[in-house]
């Protein structure tokens, strides 16, 4: 068969051993690597990515001793015991022609324990403990653990490693004078700092021979005051190839940066250009990395000979069948990551087990089994929302019957507005997929019927997934002309005036607050307009891509006030990764952020507030209600005096702290037992 991606499925030769394509599944801290049985979890959740045909897998970060815990008891690997348990990773992966390193990745001053040690005692500002300054003989202590590490994970059958020197961690912390302040041999000149990576590198390979692959995740790119300047970055590559590297990945920002590098809002792809500008200065293979979530951008990026290699991560939470469809060229049906962060890098930094909003499946493989039916069921689902969507396609996979009946003239429910906010674009991808596996699974999908309770009785179960109605708080003059409700304004039901007062600050608020202030094409569409927005360098000369660059973000088209009932930080219940993100891009469009208020009334002249006791007036053209929700369960009881197997899922079920995560995971879990 011709396939459209060709880039993708050459193989890569590294001369003692070849990669059978191109596509690496990059390093991600899943949180199995702490639990109960976590050895078997894991080993089942690299199984069903190897068996999806991905070539090099890594995993997620192991300290090489307990100073180099990301959170205390995080995992690590010293002793050979512990290297034996391994052992069902590399097997159950090795069982389909992939391979696998093992991530080794010290946190240095980002470890969340009183034990963290740095290059300097500069303290983190994004962790709450403070550091200690290596001793030199803490130094020659923790390369020797690097080395024990890399010679346990051959031990325990891995390929190779990953060295982490990105991201912020100790190797980057040794590396930049943001955060080396020695004097000692380790410190000062960038020759003296970058001996720490060069020297664990160097003694790696000759410990572990020339057949094990060393791949080193080099910081290209830290985003941050004091980091590494482009020159400084390539002499590093260099001497990195010279010691024994066999790969280089791609780093890019630490992770107190201040500009997003992962989020849904970063173009696809938008960081490759930091990975061509390194190609032809080493001859090892580059790997690049960063919002590659489709086969189409991982071919035109290997294509234009951005990198020899791409870098995916949560797209192989999304979908662990990613490379088999795009090999069958079938990328239509791939489960796309859509960059939320919500079930993924949220719980990780929460300390939860990870999983994914589109497939909660993931990392969850020994505990959701989605068994074939020996007996099929007549199925009635009602709402092609997100909960409504996964409950069908997943009962149809097991071969029941289903019919999915939606009042509108589209599926995808609440997806339908997500899509539309800049930045959000990625949402359309859940609504192609969805589309695509009901045509797959034959669900007989009847767009444009309202649910009629009698119709119940002609199946053996009926699932209501009717979702939400907005919540309509109740303040004097809730019904005055200027006041809309959020799906108004989204569905470009009403002209927005100049100016407006949004009521809720939760993730809609901000969202539709999002849409207000932008005006022509979203910087998530366009690299050179993102990197401009965020103040990132694309030539590099600035040092480390951002010191004295200055951000440049169009105006908003109107005047915006967001308000909340709560005191404390507005937004603080958005996504732990992401909350900072919209924070930060509203108040460049200077959209005005109140908290604490208590509504008074609506009139002629606009919302009337208290704060602290004082009276205040917003004088705006229109008021949104963006609220909260509230169940769309009415359809319940009837439904259930016509068919006793009737029950809710979704928004209908619960609307309080309601997301598409939730509706998803209890839709498919519910869907895999019927
Ligand atoms: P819904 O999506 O509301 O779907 C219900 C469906 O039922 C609708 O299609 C409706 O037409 C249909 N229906 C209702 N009554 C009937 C009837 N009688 N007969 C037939 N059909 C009927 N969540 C996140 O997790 N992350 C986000 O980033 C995010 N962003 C969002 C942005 C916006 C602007 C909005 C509005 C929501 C966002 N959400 C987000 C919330 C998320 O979309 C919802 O939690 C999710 O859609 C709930 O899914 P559901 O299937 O239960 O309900
Ligand atoms: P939400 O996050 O619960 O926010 C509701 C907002 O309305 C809060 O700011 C609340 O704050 C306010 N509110 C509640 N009752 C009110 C009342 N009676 N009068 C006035 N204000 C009231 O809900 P949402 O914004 O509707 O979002 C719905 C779901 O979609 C949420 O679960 C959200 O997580 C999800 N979503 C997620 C994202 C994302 O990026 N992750 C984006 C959009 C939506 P106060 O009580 O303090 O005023
Ligand atoms: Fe991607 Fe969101 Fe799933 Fe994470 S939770 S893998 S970001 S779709």
């Amino acid at each position: 068969m011709n396939n459209n991606f060709p880039n993708v499925f050459k193989p890569l030769d590294l001369g003692f051993t070849t990669l059978k394509n191109r596509v690496l599944m990059g390093s991600m801290h899943t949180g199995l690597e702490e639990v109960k049985n976590g050895y078997q979890r894991m080993a089942s959740y690299f199984e069903q990515r190897a068996k999806g045909g991905v070539g090099l897998i890594v995993t997620g970060g192991i300290a090489p001793n307990f100073r180099g815990w990301v959170a205390p008891f995080s995992s690590k690997l010293t002793t050979k015991r512990v290297a034996k348990k391994h052992r069902l990773i590399t097997k159950a992966v090795h069982k389909y022609d992939a391979k696998i390193c093992l991530q080794i990745l010290h946190s240095g001053r980002y470890g969340h324990h009183p034990f963290n040690v740095s290059a300097s005692d500069v303290k983190s500002p994004i962790s709450k403990f403070k550091t200690k300054a290596l001793t030199e003989r803490g130094i020659q202590k923790t390369i020797n653990d690097f080395v024990r590490c890399s010679k346990l994970a051959k031990y325990a059958g891995y390929d190779g490693v990953e060295i982490m020197g990105s991201e912020g961690y100790l190797i980057n912390q040794f590396i930049v004078k943001r955060t080396n302040r020695r004097t000692d041999k380790w410190g000062g000149s960038y020759e003296n700092r970058i001996k720490f990576p060069l020297e664990i590198v160097r003694r790696i390979r000759s410990e572990v021979g020339r057949e094990f692959i060393i791949i080193f995740r080099l910081s290209m790119l830290d985003l941050v005051e004091g980091g590494s300047s482009w020159e400084e970055v390539v002499i590093l590559a260099k001497e990195l190839e010279k010691v024994g590297v066999t790969i280089i990945n791609t780093g890019i920002g630490w992770h107190e940066a201040r500009i997003p590098t992962i989020a849904t809002m970063v173009p696809r792809g938008a960081f490759s250009w930091v990975t061509k500008k390194m190609m032809g200065e080493v001859k090892i293979p580059l790997i690049t990395t960063n919002r590659i979530n489709t086969p189409e951008k991982a071919e035109k990026i290997l294509s234009e000979g951005d990198a020899d290699m791409v870098s995916l991560a949560r797209p192989f939470l999304a979908d662990p069948e990613f490379v088999n469809k795009a090999k069958e060229n079938k990328p239509e049906e791939i489960n796309t990551c859509i960059a939320c962060n919500q079930a993924c890098l949220d719980h990780a930094f929460k300390g939860k087990v990870a999983s994914c909003l589109v497939n909660p499946l993931a990392c969850h493989e020994t505990e959701i089994i989605l068994k074939n039916v020996i007996k099929s069921k007549k199925i009635l689902v009602v709402g092609a929302g997100p909960a409504g969507l996964a409950y069908a396609i997943t009962a149809a996979k097991r071969g029941h019957e289903v019919t999915l009946m939606e009042q509108s003239d589209s599926i995808g429910g609440q997806f339908n507005m997500a899509k539309l906010i800049p930045g959000k674009e990625e949402f359309y991808e859940t609504i192609r997929y969805f589309k695509n596996m009901l045509i797959k699974y034959k669900v007989n999908l009847r767009l444009n019927t309202n649910f009629e309770p009698n119709e119940a009785g002609n199946y053996d179960l009926v699932a209501l997934a009717t979702g939400i109605v907005p919540r309509k708080p109740k303040i004097n003059g809730i019904d005055h002309p200027k006041v809309v409700s959020y799906v108004d304004v989204l569905k470009g039901k009403v002209d927005i005036g100049k100016s407006v007062a949004l009521i809720g600050a939760g993730g809609i608020g901000f969202d539709v607050a999002e849409f207000l202030s932008h005006k022509g094409i979203s910087s998530s569409q366009e690299t050179n307009l993102f990197m401009r927005e965020w103040g990132v360098d694309t030539s590099f000369k600035a040092r480390a891509g951002v010191e004295g660059v200055n951000s440049s973000v169009d105006k908003s088209p109107r005047k915006i006030f967001l308000l909340q009932r709560r005191a404390g930080k507005v937004g603080s219940n958005l996504g732990k990764t992401t909350g900072w993100i919209h924070r930060f891009s509203l108040r460049n469009k200077d959209v005005k952020m109140i908290n604490g208020v208590s509504y008074q009334r609506i009139d002629d002249q606009g919302l009337h507030y208290s704060k602290n006791n004082k009276e205040k007036i917003i004088d705006v053209d229109h008021i949104v209600i963006c609220a909260g929700q509230l169940s769309n369960n009415y359809l319940l009881d009837a439904t259930i005096k016509v068919n006793s197997n009737s029950f809710l899922i979704g928004g209908a079920f619960e609307s309080s702290e309601l997301d598409a995560k939730k509706a998803i995971d209890q839709a498919v879990r519910s869907a895999a037992v019927v």
